[in-house]
Formats: structure tokens, C-alpha cells, sequence
């Protein structure tokens, strides 16, 4: 047995583990001390009652020899892709064929999983600082990747790339700097991909998020992106499925992709949950889109408390208008875990150091606006006072 080199030159991401350690120690010192998690990447508000009811009656379902099921389409079931279809895309004036979403247990395996679909000479863009599975996936394939800075100076855009790039990985609003896309802007990405015949698989798990009319929540509403591009969306954190697991990757027939990311999926995918399906198809109710609409709103009333009480006290912040997450400049010239140091020492404030997600992220940590309300409003008191 050879074992896959590649995996040897993954990076170590040991970003939330030396968190814990960090925090641990501090515990251990400061035993009674209330700690402010700030630093959550996962959604924290309850399910609305709707998408409870459609999963306990899915799996009441099961209990009857009538309406038992077995095997679910490995690419979902047709009501759900068509539900997406009419729910998502229809309203943007998108038009697919239910063949061309593909349902599954959550985007984070997709963007992994794709990877499959293309040979190890593709040479593949970045974005920096990044979700980690974009980068991890392409190492393990063995293939060139080629970083893309997102920095202060270009508004955590990156610049297209010089030379000409196969595979390009997008993430609007991006995780973890909350930066979006204009129309404008994501056209130049999808001319750049025409030009050079690159395909751009487009992480949209943050689109409910947008509340600017001019960002797309959609690479699709772009002219011509259907040739050149593959969209992955989750209900995670839209509905807050983060543990219900289901999300769906649209792999239009223009890109020629359909027919190899089925077969795929019929080799290495039994498909997702029932329940799950379910309860993905009841956030489209009436009463599903008020429920999910509500929490979104909530993130987003604390995202703007936390980028205007950092603002006030006096820290450069950006994203947070249009994404859950506020990447914030460390004052004084410190380093990531320096700035981690001081928010955890002086104000009890856990956050998450920006370098973990990549080297463009010295020098920023990430606040996340699924913390507790109550936690947000003391974190900006001490950080006023104290820091
Ligand atoms: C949370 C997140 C996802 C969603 O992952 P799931 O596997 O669907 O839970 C995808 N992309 C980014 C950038 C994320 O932060």
C-alpha cells in the first residue's frame, strides 16, 4: 500500500485547535470568568417550527410499510430540485432543468468532492485568505495552486490572475473577510473565464446574507456564466442546517460537467437523508421563508451592532453589511494572535485570528455575528474600555 504523498503537504490547520489551547489556558487561570465566544462560524438560532414538523413527519413516514422509504436519487429527489428551481432561480430569471441541481448533504463535501471531476495538471486559483477546503482538496489531488490576495488594498477582491488559471474558487460573501461582488465586478471574472476557458466553481453559501441590491446571489444572473461556471449553494447557513445537513450544487449542461458529476455521484454518493430532503423543500413554504428570513435578520441586526460598536471603538472593520462575518484590522500594528491575545487577556472576547485562514490574513481576526446578542453587547463595552 502507497499511501497518497499528497497528504503530506497539507498545511496544518491547527487554527481552532490552538484557539481551544489559547482559551483552555486562560480558563484554567480565570476559572469564574465569562467568556465571550465571538469567534462562531456556525449558526446558533433555533430551526423554525415548520422545518421541525416537515422532519418528524418525514420520519413518521418511515414507520409505515405504505409510505416507507429505501434509497433516495442520488442526486435527490426531483420535487426538491424542482422546489430550488422555482424558489431560488425562477424569481432571478434563471431557468435549469431539474437534472441540472444536484442535491446534497451540504456544500463542504461538494467543494471537495468536485475535485474529482478534473485532472491533477489543472492549474488552480484561490483566493487568500480562504474556507480551507478549497485549498486542502486541491492539495490532496496534487494540483498547482496559484494564491489570490485579498487585501485591504484591493477591498479583499482579488485582482484576476495574470497568467491563465483553469480552475478558479469564488466565495461571495466571502467567508472569512464578509467582502461581496458587485454585478460589475463578478462579469470581469465570468469574461475572464470565457477567455480562458477556465471553469469557476462559485461558493454562494452566504447569498441569504446580501441585502445590497447590486451584489448577485447568483453567478447566474451574469451573462454567459452558465458555460463557465458550477454554483454551490447549502442550507446551512440560509436555514441553519449546519447539523440537518443538505445543499445543492448546479452544474449547468453548457459546462459539458453534467453527465461526468452524475456519474460521479451514482459511484460515490447514496444520497442525502429523507428527512433531510424534507425539511430542505419546508424552508420554502410560506411559513419556512418567514421563519429562516427571521433569523437571517437577526445575525444581521447583530452584524451591524458589531461592525458599528467596533467602528466606535475606534478599529478599522470591513464586510458585516452583507455577510455574518466582520474582519477586523488589529489596531497597533499587532499580528493576528497577538490581537487574539489581548481580545482574550483584557475583555474575555474569544475571536478568530485572521491568519488561520491563510498568510493575507495577518494581522486581521474575524468577529461573527452568530454569537449571543447579549455577549455582543458586552464585548463592544470592554473592548471601549479596555482595550
Ligand atoms: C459554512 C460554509 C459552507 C457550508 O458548508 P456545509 O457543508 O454546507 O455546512 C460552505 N462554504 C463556506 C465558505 C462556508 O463558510
Amino acid at each position: 500500500m502507497i499511501l497518497n504523498s499528497h497528504f503530506s503537504e497539507l498545511p496544518a490547520h491547527y487554527l481552532f485547535h490552538d484557539i481551544d489551547l489559547r482559551v483552555k489556558a486562560y480558563k484554567a487561570q480565570h476559572p469564574d470568568e465569562h467568556l465571550l465566544r465571538m469567534g462562531i462560524g456556525d449558526v446558533t438560532r433555533p430551526l423554525p417550527r415548520v422545518i421541525v414538523d416537515a422532519m418528524q413527519q418525514a420520519a413518521e413516514e418511515l414507520a409505515h410499510e405504505e409510505t416507507f422509504r429505501g434509497y433516495c436519487p442520488e442526486n435527490g429527489y426531483e420535487w426538491l430540485r424542482q422546489a430550488i428551481i422555482d424558489h431560488f432561480f425562477i424569481p432571478k430569471n434563471i431557468h435549469f432543468q431539474p437534472d441540472e441541481v444536484f442535491v446534497s448533504e451540504g456544500a463542504g463535501s461538494d467543494l471537495g468532492n468536485l475535485s474529482d471531476l478534473f485532472d491533477s495538471n489543472n492549474h488552480v486559483a484561490i483566493m487568500d485568505p480562504t474556507y480551507p477546503a478549497y485549498v486542502d482538496a486541491n492539495i490532496m489531488a496534487g494540483r498547482k495552486i496559484t494564491l489570490l490576495p485579498c487585501l485591504k488594498e484591493n477591498h479583499f477582491v482579488p485582482d484576476l490572475p495574470a497568467q491563465p488559471i483553469d480552475i478558479i474558487y469564488l466565495c461571495f460573501p466571502n467567508n472569512p473577510t464578509g467582502a461581496v461582488l458587485t454585478r460589475d465586478q463578478l462579469r470581469l471574472w465570468v469574461e475572464y473565464a470565457q477567455h480562458n476557458h477556465s471553469l469557476i466553481i462559485f461558493d454562494a453559501a452566504y447569498e441569504a446574507f446580501i441585502s445590497s441590491p447590486d451584489i448577485p446571489h447568483s453567478i447566474y444572473e451574469i451573462e454567459g456564466a452558465r458555460e463557465v461556471a458550477v454554483e454551490v449553494h447549502s442550507f446551512s447557513k440560509s436555514a441553519g442546517f449546519t447539523s440537518v445537513r443538505c445543499g445543492f450544487v448546479v452544474v449547468p449542461f453548457e459546462t459539458g460537467l453534467q453527465p461526468l458529476w452524475m456519474r460521479r455521484q451514482c459511484t460515490k454518493y447514496n444520497g442525502t437523508a429523507y428527512v433531510s430532503q424534507r425539511a430542505a423543500e419546508a424552508t420554502f413554504t410560506t411559513e419556512g421563508q418567514k421563519g429562516i428570513h427571521e433569523n437571517i435578520r437577526y445575525y444581521k441586526t447583530t452584524a451591524s451592532l458589531l461592525l458599528n460598536g467596533l467602528r466606535d471603538a475606534g478599529l478599522e472593520v470591513y464586510g458585516g453589511e452583507n455577510a455574518p462575518y466582520i474582519w477586523c484590522n488589529a489596531p497597533n500594528g499587532w499580528d493576528s494572535w497577538t490581537f487574539f491575545e489581548h481580545l482574550l487577556h483584557r475583555c474575555q472576547v474569544v475571536s478568530t485570528p485572521g491568519v488561520g485562514f491563510g498568510q493575507c490574513g495577518e494581522g486581521f481576526v474575524r468577529f461573527s455575528s452568530f454569537a449571543n446578542r447579549s455577549d455582543v453587547i458586552t464585548s463592544l463595552q470592554r473592548i471601549k474600555e479596555r482595550l
